[in-house]
């Protein structure tokens, strides 16, 4: 799959250089930004400076609140997992919004990291 080797270049390039700006590493990579916000979105990739400062370029799909990596923050999610327990009153969670991704937004403050796995 394309986001995989996308992820694969993405990643060594960070691996050399981390904390690299979004613009820093598509260009060096031949990744497109859109493709490094995908994987922002799927949480392979972290975004954040010392201070946890990501650009403004993610935001919680449902309160619209900064965060580093994913689709949601931390309390949106426990409240999503929350309704989706079988015994959770019976309240649909919204749905997500599926919005295309604006390339325009990615500015090149934002430092990308590596999420999760051990480095090496
Ligand atoms: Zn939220």
């Amino acid at each position: 799959m394309q986001l995989d080797l996308d992820f694969f270049k993405v990643r060594d390039y960070l691996y050399e250089h981390d904390k690299a700006g979004i613009e820093e590493v598509a260009d060096a990579t031949g990744v497109a930004r859109k493709a490094i916000m995908y994987l922002l979105k799927e949480e392979r990739l972290l975004v954040g400076d010392e201070n946890g400062y990501n650009g403004g370029i993610l935001k919680c799909e449902s309160c619209k609140k900064p965060i580093n990596t994913g689709r949601m923050c931390a309390g949106c999610k426990n409240e999503l997992i929350k309704a989706l327990q079988p015994d959770a009153p019976l309240s649909k969670p919204k749905p997500l919004p599926n919005e295309d991704i604006e390339e325009e937004s990615i500015k090149g403050v934002a430092k990308l990291q590596l999420s999760g796995r051990k480095r090496r």
